[in-house]
């Protein structure tokens, strides 16, 4: 009894760990996505009979296929909702660059050259379409295809046109008609597009079952038999990997490698697929890095928005550096502006000042000349008094002689004469002093200074009496000149005479003698006017020129000053010295600037 207890206790035992082993229990599930291009029932069609031998192959397990569309698929990856991913070569690569995905297999049908050679795309116009012959033509057409992301309905014929310059943006408008894929046919059965992607042998496979009629579309630029390698279909394009079989990043490694094995180890369904050592998907990368779409996608964002986001800082550092720049510009053009403005009524001022000055000294000089008049004006009536009265004499011993009879024509003829010549006599003194004493602006004229000189002295001895003996040495070359006013020359010799007559004025008269030299230096004109008068002691030396500055009880002490002024408004200089030769009285030097 205690021994059939132990038994039984024995075998519930075996039968709870057989029921615990067992593979209704322990299997887990493997979740598998697969890409339905064509719907979910198409797939389903497709790829349960993997399934199934994957659930056999690997007991422990149970494979569950999910079908997807592309961006689903994505999405589930994304998520880790799925361990293995069954997809077209060109969402591979993506997934492999942005997702860690890796293939462990790939596709092995034997309908396909190769492995490697299992993905084209037939670009397909209406036979009709006679214009359309080549895919150069499609520059400005309008293009069918299934989706953005297709590989073979779309990428891989948009790769062949980009390889002839024609751009996604060179085609008028791209349907993209979704799948599936045969509806891209319509768009062209409509006249809503030109040419149409389909992926290859799909067009065969349409004729085949009788859904499209024989020779109503057409294959552009079909690639030679060679060319492809042996492909059974017309394809447009190059040709890319077939589908791999994926392992994801979170899948588990051991997984991964069992369903590897067991895949390979798979034994091929009639006329099926089998599955193959993972295949090259070089090309299917090259593709998008020429499109620069994809994981490439980012090679488009060099775009100068792109760098904006990249540098936005040294472009906000150089914008608030710009608009500093500008305001500082602007800030120095209107300082720049109102010291421009300042500068110029400074200006402006500065002139009317001179102008104002030159006029006070031209009415200063003109002062100054009348009243060397005024101080002359005893001597000038003297002089006039002389012609007039010889002018009288001649008059009344005319009237007397012809009273008495005693005239004769000879007699009268001489009387007028004289008459006329003291009238003109006494008429040329007063001509000279109105000129002297006119007022008007200064002039520049070219002037001969021994003629000046003399100019001056007619009137220094016409109006002065009795004139002192003057002295002339003469050593002017010919041909050279002054650039002068001829009045205001006159002007200062006259000062310059008189003051010389005015320091002589206590010497007896046989010893007044006034010495005037001309000479020319290398670039200039000499003048000196020296006389043996009174002199200056060292204090008048020093103030000869200062306005104001008199000895004489009714001078007005402004004479030097302002024939200072007038030399050197002519570029010149006048100064005072004692005589060289140690004798009495002053010598002024007066130079001007000379040319021949
Ligand atoms: P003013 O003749 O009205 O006094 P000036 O400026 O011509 O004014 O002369 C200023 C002073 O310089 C004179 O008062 C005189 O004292 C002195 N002076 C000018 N020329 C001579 C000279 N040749 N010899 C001595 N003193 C002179």
């Amino acid at each position: 009894m205690r021994s059939g207890a132990t038994y039984r206790l024995v075998v519930a035992l075996g039968v709870w760990l057989v029921l615990l082993a067992s593979p209704a229990w322990a299997r887990t599930e493997v979740r598998v996505g697969v890409l339905a291009y064509q719907g979910e029932a198409a797939a389903e069609h497709d790829w349960a009979p993997l399934a199934r031998a994957l659930d056999q192959a690997l007991p422990q397990h149970h494979f569950e296929l999910r079908y997807l569309g592309l961006n689903a698929l994505w999405q589930a990856v994304e998520h880790r909702q799925l361990d293995f991913v069954i997809t077209h070569g060109g969402q591979y690569a993506a997934m492999e660059s942005q997702l860690g995905a890796s293939r462990i297999a790939t596709l092995d049908n034997p309908r396909w050259p190769s492995p490697g050679r299992a993905v084209g795309s037939a670009v397909v116009v209406l036979a009709a379409r006679h214009d359309l012959q080549r895919l150069d033509d499609l520059a400005g057409q309008r293009l069918a295809a299934t989706d953005p992301q297709a590989f073979g309905g779309y990428l891989v014929a948009l790769r062949e046109l980009h390889q002839r310059g024609i751009e996604a943006d060179d085609l008028s408008l791209t349907e993209f008609s979704g799948f599936p894929m045969e509806r891209v046919l319509d768009r062209l059965e409509t006249g809503r597009a030109d040419a149409a992607v389909l992926r290859g042998c799909l067009l065969e496979e349409l004729v085949r079952s009788g859904r499209i009629a024989p020779g109503r579309f057409r294959v552009l630029e079909p690639q030679s038999f060679e060319r492809t390698g042996g492909y059974p279909c017309q394809v447009s394009t190059q040709l890319y990997p077939d589908w791999p079989f994926i392992s994801l990043r979170h899948t588990d490694r051991a997984l991964a490698k069992s369903v590897a094995a067991a895949l390979l180890a798979l034994r091929p369904l009639p006329d099926g697929p089998s599955w193959t050592v993972p295949a090259d998907y070089q090309p299917v990368r090259d593709l998008y890095r020429e499109l620069e779409v994809g994981p490439y996608a980012y090679l488009r964002d060099t775009t100068l928005m792109a760098r904006l986001r990249g540098y936005w800082w040294i472009f906000l550092a150089l914008s608030v550096g710009l608009v500093g720049w500008v305001i500082h510009t602007v800030r120095v053009e209107s300082q720049v502006t109102a010291r421009t403005r300042d500068l110029q009524r400074a200006l402006t001022e500065r002139d009317a000042a001179h102008e104002r000055l030159l006029a006070q000294q031209e009415e200063a000089s003109h002062l100054s000349r009348l009243s060397i008049l005024g101080e002359l004006s005893g001597t000038l009536a003297h002089e006039l008094t002389q012609p007039l009265a010889s002018m009288a004499n001649f008059a009344h011993s005319m009237v007397r002689r012809l009273d008495s009879g005693r005239y004769t024509p000879e007699l009268l003829l001489q009387a007028s004469r004289d008459i006329a010549s003291e009238a003109e006599r006494a008429g040329a003194i007063v001509q000279r002093i109105r000129r002297f004493a006119r007022k008007r602006g200064a002039v520049r004229q070219d002037g001969v200074p021994p003629e000046m000189v003399q100019d001056a002295l007619e009137l220094f001895v016409r109006v002065l009496a009795p004139a002192p003996r003057i002295e002339v040495r003469d050593s002017w070359p010919t041909g050279s000149t002054i650039s002068c006013d001829p009045l205001q020359f006159q002007q200062v010799m006259l000062n310059l005479l008189k003051n010389a007559w005015d320091a002589m004025q206590a010497l007896p008269a046989h010893q007044r003698l006034i010495e005037i030299e001309i000479g020319r230096q290398p670039a200039h004109c000499t003048i000196s006017v020296r006389d043996h008068g009174c002199g200056q002691d060292d204090a008048g030396m020093a103030r000869l020129f200062e306005p104001f500055f008199t000895t004489r009880p009714d001078g007005l002490g402004l004479g030097l000053s302002i024939c200072r002024t007038i030399v050197e408004a002519h570029a010149g200089r006048l100064v005072a010295q004692r005589p060289q030769d140690g004798g009495a009285g002053l010598c002024f030097i007066a130079t001007f600037p000379a040319h021949d």
